[in-house]
């Protein structure tokens, strides 16, 4: 039998078992868990990885890396993945669907875990069980990888209509799915006029790619003859990141395209007559994708894994150094759900994921967990004829205090593009992430 046979046998062995229901047991899985407090010593501990987004799937498969004799199940509701870094180019037709678009199955099989397309709705912490849309699945080590949600709790408080409104109309298109096919949509089709883009306050996800967006999407008014005017609402009073990059290219490139209104907090929104109210200003609006703040998931809330900070609302209540759910040894959580100051971006995400699997990995070997730096890295396109990129790196450390702070941070904001006017680098790193967690 090949091993894509027999991987595909193990997954449906692993299927059937648990689809008996969320009540049901799987007795081979919880076995496994009888005994707590032998976790480290089992010949085979059981890592569950909920999400497979950037932190999930560089997680699995170092886990299986670290810890080869481990059993690594990557739970994920989607059945395959879209990226979202590279997918402000795809908007404007840079790159096609194909470049964002891979297989869990994949990944799965060519890194020795299993994938099972689920989605996680409970956890019986009491036996350890993970309890997923498909059934139940007993764990040593959990992880919650699972990204964030939008949080439209300061601009549409308790009336759903407008956040329902908000959500279907205007979709920020920071989460993959239709809302980037819906923003596309908007893009391709607008006749012209003011199209507005939100920059939420806190820690939101990527941080420079609203203003990327606004870039692209000027740039594609631009060439194809669209009399549109992209608005930028930013909350925050100044370019959150690569400031003299963005700032130089809205003043130099985008003069009559781009509009930066920095403090920019959005009070009111009139739908009806398409016009949103400020403390200063009211400003029409032709077209417009709102992004408002983000917060880590609501299973994360549900299971009293959360906390609010100076950035966000509702974010995740780990210990910094570990990754650790207070309060409970086996449950981490990474990735953008992350309460950390960090930039909440797919190569932070994917660097985080590698060190947590070591640290678990250190566990199970009966090692003492040892916190490595995540790694932010990341390119803004700033226009298209010629592809003009700017870059940023960052690491960060971990304080006395127990807090992080910024370590070797680099900017090249002076915009950059190859001999053949193409920003060669940005699509390079994101080729090689998408081999790094799918080959
Ligand atoms: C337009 C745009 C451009 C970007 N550009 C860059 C860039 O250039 N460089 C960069 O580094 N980053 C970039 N990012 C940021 C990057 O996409 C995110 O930071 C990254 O995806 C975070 O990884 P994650 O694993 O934490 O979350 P995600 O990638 O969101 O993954 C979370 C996964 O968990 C799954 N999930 C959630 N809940 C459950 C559940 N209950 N059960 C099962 N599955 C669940 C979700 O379906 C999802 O697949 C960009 C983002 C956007 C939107």
């Amino acid at each position: 039998m090949k091993r894509r046979e027999v991987l595909k046998v193990a997954s449906l062995a692993l299927l059937t078992t648990i689809t008996s229901g969320y009540g049901a047991t799987n007795s081979v899985m919880h076995d496994k868990v009888k005994d707590k407090s032998s976790v480290n010593n089992k010949k085979n501990p059981k890592v569950v990885v909920v999400g497979g987004g950037w932190a999930g799937l560089a997680l699995a498969k170092h886990v299986k890396v670290f810890a080869p004799q481990s059993e690594v199940v990557l739970v994920e509701k989607r059945d395959h993945f879209v990226s979202c870094p590279m997918s402000n180019e795809w908007l404007v037709g840079l790159v096609d669907l194909e470049f964002l678009t891979h297989s869990y199955i994949d990944a799965a099989e060519n890194n020795n875990y299993t994938f099972l397309n689920a989605t996680a709705i409970d956890v019986d912490k009491k036996r350890d069980i993970l309890i997923t849309s498909e059934g139940e699945i007993a764990y040593d080590h959990l992880v919650f990888a699972v990204g964030i949600e939008y949080d439209y709790f300061n601009w549409a408080k308790d009336d759903k209509t407008l956040e329902q409104r908000l959500r279907n109309e205007y979709p920020a298109a920071f989460i993959p799915g239709s809302e980037h096919i819906t923003l596309k949509e908007k893009i391709k089709n607008f006749k012209g006029g003011n199209f507005i883009l939100t920059v939420p306050k806190g820690n939101y996800r990527c941080l420079a790619a609203p203003y990327e967006r606004a870039c692209l999407i000027a740039d594609y008014f631009k060439h194809n003859g669209i009399d549109g005017k992209v608005i930028i609402m930013d909350e925050s009073n100044h370019i959150r990141i690569k400031d003299k990059g963005f700032s130089s290219a809205f003043e130099e490139l985008y003069k009559d395209r781009i509009v930066y209104m920095p403090s920019a907090e959005i009070l009111e929104f009139d739908l009806d007559k398409k016009m949103v109210k400020t403390d200063f200003d009211e400003i029409t609006f032709e077209d417009a994708s709102f992004y408002p703040n983000v917060k880590a998931p609501s299973i994360l809330e549900k299971l009293h894994m959360t906390k609010k900070t100076p950035f966000n609302r509702i974010e995740a209540d780990i210990d910094q150094y570990t990754y650790k759910v207070k309060g409970i040894n086996n449950i981490y959580v990474c990735g953008d759900a992350r309460p950390m100051g960090f930039s909440k971006s797919g190569n932070t995400a994917f660097s985080e994921g590698v060190n947590v699997a070591q640290m678990i990995a250190d566990e199970i070997h009966g090692k003492d967990p040892v916190w490595k730096s995540p790694v932010t890295t990341c390119f803004s396109l700033l226009s298209t004829k010629p592809e003009r990129e700017i870059s940023l790196y960052t690491e960060y450390r971990y304080t006395k205090k127990g807090g992080m702070d910024f370590k070797n941070n680099l900017t090249d904001e002076a915009w950059k593009t190859n001999g053949l006017g193409e920003a060669k680098v940005a699509y390079s790193w994101a080729e090689s992430m998408y081999k790094n967690m799918f080959a």
